[in-house]
């Protein structure tokens, strides 16, 4: 990254949370013989999907929790997934269960959220997690803006009192980090597809949060010169002149483009909020490894049966 932006280190971060889980995990096995396990529902073929779930999986393995992938065709019905569901509810030595999205066409995604046992619902989308977060209870927390929670935090960022705002208002994302960002005391906005004049609203944030899913939006004007800027997006640029529009004549990016077949980018104009922003995250190796970070801890705490809070 250049510019006179602070790299905001997403991947240091996780790392250091992945060995704290780690550590947790072999004193639990040792203490009272619990090894924590992770059952990932992989339904059907999706390429990005298989990547994620290999990396989940892989993550899970080092961290000493017992990953498994349960792989179902993409032709399963709705009852066919809630079947696999309830029998991984009932599995005793599963504590963490996650149904990888999205889903094949047709299979209504908040009913199999639903259909898992909230004390195993390491995504933390079940409605009673949300609703936990919301009445400040203890609860799962989903875990991309969990991990961004801990990357504030764990690099001293000040939140008390601070203007913020989110971009996006999806449950995974945009409206449990507005709901953490309040929790710590921050004026909090939330941004969306018909706010009027996004740059206005955004260019007031010392704190910007941006999970639009929409690739290298966020533009100096909508920067409050010095904020601290989190970019959640992530997006593969597959052509040269869309590459060389975001990030000019860069030579590493446009040889990425012409042999590997993609760069990514996130929501935020890496060249313009470097120049910007007194804070940013990378893309890669900003919020991703976090979000992967804080599902293995998820995982410890619903094996261990102690609140997702109290890491
Ligand atoms: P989502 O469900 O599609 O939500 C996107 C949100 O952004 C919606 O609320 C939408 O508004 C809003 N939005 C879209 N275009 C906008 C615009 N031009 N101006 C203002 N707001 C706009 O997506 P998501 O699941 O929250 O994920 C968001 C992004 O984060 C995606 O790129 C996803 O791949 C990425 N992500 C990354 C990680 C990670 O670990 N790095 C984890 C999760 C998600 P409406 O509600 O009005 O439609």
């Amino acid at each position: 990254m250049t510019g006179t932006a602070r790299l905001l280190d997403g991947k240091a971060t996780a790392l250091l949370i992945r060995r704290e889980v780690a550590d947790a995990c072999a004193r639990l096995r040792a203490a009272r013989g619990i090894v924590p396990g992770l059952a990932v529902v992989l339904v059907g073929d999706d390429p990005a999907s298989a990547i994620y779930v290999r990396n989940k999986e892989a993550a899970a393995r080092e961290a000493g929790i017992d990953s498994r992938v349960v792989r179902m065709p993409a032709s399963s019905s709705e009852a066919a997934i809630l079947r696999t569901v309830e029998q991984l509810n009932g599995d005793p030595s599963v504590h963490g269960i996650l149904v990888q999205i999205p889903l094949p066409d047709g299979i209504d995604e908040g009913r199999i959220q639903q259909a898992i046992d909230p004390d195993k619902d390491v995504d933390g989308l079940h409605p009673l997690n949300s609703g936990r977060l919301l009445a400040g209870l203890a609860g799962i927390v989903p875990c991309t803006p969990a991990g961004i929670l801990e990357l504030l935090l764990r690099n001293g960022v000040a939140l008390a009192g601070r203007r913020a705002v989110v971009i996006g208002r999806s449950n995974i994302v945009g409206k449990p980090m507005a709901i953490l960002l309040l929790r710590e005391h921050c004026t909090v906005t939330i941004c969306h597809s018909r706010t009027r004049d996004l740059a206005a609203v955004t260019s007031q944030a010392e704190i910007l949060i941006s999970a639009a899913g929409r690739p290298a939006l966020i533009g100096a004007e909508h920067i409050l010169p010095g904020a601290v800027v989190v970019d959640v997006g992530i997006h593969s640029i597959t052509d040269v002149e869309t590459c060389r529009r975001i990030f000019g004549d860069d030579p590493k990016r446009l040889q990425a483009v012409r042999e590997r077949g993609f760069t990514l980018v996130g929501d935020v104009h890496p060249v313009e909020a470097a120049e910007r922003a007194g804070w940013l995250t990378p893309v890669p190796g900003g919020v991703g490894p976090l979000t992967i970070a804080l599902l293995l801890r998820n995982t410890y705490h619903a094996a261990a049966g102690r609140p997702a809070e109290e890491a």
